[in-house]
């Protein structure tokens, strides 16, 4: 193949999701040229823009997963780091897990004991009595046994999040191609030969030495490109209710989640940065790639359940909006796949992203660029 005037990188990132934009941004600190491709019009249209925008605390991933260990160290990033650097909405709000009979105030209670084994801190942690949790939220349900405080949680806006990253990256001398579909990957000695499609149908061909795929739901695909079947991708839909900003005050500043054993994880009623209520997600299996975001009748009413569940005396006639997003998820593992392919050393997957993904992205963006630093000398721009 003639190489000649081919656009060369040393490492392309596929996907801007939020993930695609942290790895961007830290990459662009060192002397690398940088790109990253995202085939929509605009960053974080997909599941970064489909989901509960809750920073967790940490307590409820399984002790010694991935995820654990990143949820915690990217909250802590988030806090000491990126509040401080970056501009963007983020509120600190502390959370509740509504306990409603002995089974679940014994779930919240395990939920308290994985925290502090997770290296949440005692004084993040608190198992309220139903008296104490009212007194916090007077028009939850008064039907709750127990609750279990978190006060290490945050809410952001992921999309406008991801903005920032990417801007971040590009100010440090990082290049944005979007509307760019990457369509097919081949391996030269020394370089990957992408080839893409932009939105107004012309191709194009880039050459690139590292690549990372942070492609979400497609990532299984993408790594199909260079015949890497190591991890395949499955997708769990959750869709949500936004409800009118006069129904805001019905809660106090709290995120208030339903105990995770009897109704799903990360069921929440929440307030948004925005001043509406945030009533969601559910969580449905078996969703095609293309469905991902799609918003049905049924699961409309579902969620009016969920929402009354929480707070009786809430209006959820006074929606003003839906929306929805899935969770990837990773059919081998059901955990993050962070892994330079079998294939290819110099193609590295952060796949099967599912919650808490946007807690971690500070610290999945780092395990990417430590995976890439064991395979090429890695120098900061002064
Ligand atoms: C319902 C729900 C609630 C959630 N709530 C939370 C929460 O409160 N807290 C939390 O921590 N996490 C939460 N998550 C998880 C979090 O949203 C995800 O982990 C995170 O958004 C994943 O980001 P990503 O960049 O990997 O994927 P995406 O945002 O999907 O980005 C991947 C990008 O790759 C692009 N792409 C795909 N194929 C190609 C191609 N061929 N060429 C070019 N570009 C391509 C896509 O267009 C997309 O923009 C939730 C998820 C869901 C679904």
């Amino acid at each position: 193949m003639n190489l000649q005037g081919l656009p060369v990188f040393d490492v392309m990132i596929i996907g801007a999701g939020v993930i695609g934009a942290a790895i961007t941004r830290e990459l662009s600190k060192y002397r690398l040229q940088v790109a990253i491709f995202e085939k929509n019009l605009q960053v974080a249209q997909e599941t970064s823009a489909g989901n509960s925008g809750v920073i967790h605390g940490g307590f409820d991933p399984s002790p010694g997963t991935l995820a654990a260990k990143l949820n915690l160290l990217g909250r802590h990033i988030y806090e000491n780091e990126w509040f401080n650097q970056l501009d963007f909405p983020r509120q600190k709000v502390d959370s509740l897990v509504l306990a409603f009979n002995d089974l679940e105030t014994q779930e919240i209670e395990r939920l308290y004991n994985q925290g502090i084994t997770n290296g949440l801190k005692k004084n993040e942690l608190q198992i309220l009595s139903r008296d104490q949790c009212l007194n916090l939220e007077p028009n939850v349900n008064p039907q709750i046994s127990a609750a279990l405080l978190c006060t290490g949680s945050h809410i952001v806006d992921p999309v406008c999040l991801t903005k920032t990253l990417v801007e971040s990256a590009v100010s440090n001398g990082a290049q944005v191609f979007l509307g760019n579909k990457i369509e097919s990957i081949t391996k030269d000695p020394e370089l990957f030969i992408v080839k893409t499609t932009t939105s107004h149908s012309q191709s194009a061909t880039y050459g690139s030495r590292f690549i990372i795929n942070a492609a979400g739901h497609y990532a299984d695909v993408i790594a199909r490109m260079i015949d890497d079947r190591d991890f395949s991708l499955r997708a769990r839909r959750g869709q949500y209710r936004v409800i009118e900003k006069t129904e805001r005050g019905i809660i106090n500043d709290h995120i208030l989640f339903l105990a995770p054993t009897i109704h799903g994880k990360g069921v929440i009623v929440a307030p948004m940065l925005d001043g509406h209520l945030l009533v969601g997600p559910t969580a449905e299996d078996g969703i095609a790639k293309e469905e991902t975001r799609l918003i049905t009748l049924e699961q409309f009413e579902r969620i009016g359940v969920i929402g009354r569940k929480i707070i009786p005396n809430l209006r959820m006639e006074r929606t003003c909006n839906v929306f929805s997003g899935s969770r990837p998820i990773c059919v081998e593992t059901n955990a993050f796949w962070i892994a330079p392919s079998s294939k290819d050393q110099r193609f590295i997957h952060v796949a099967g992203i599912s919650s808490p993904g946007l807690s971690a992205a500070p610290a999945i963006a780092r395990e990417a660029v430590s995976l890439l630093q064991a395979q090429t000398e890695l120098v900061l721009k002064s």
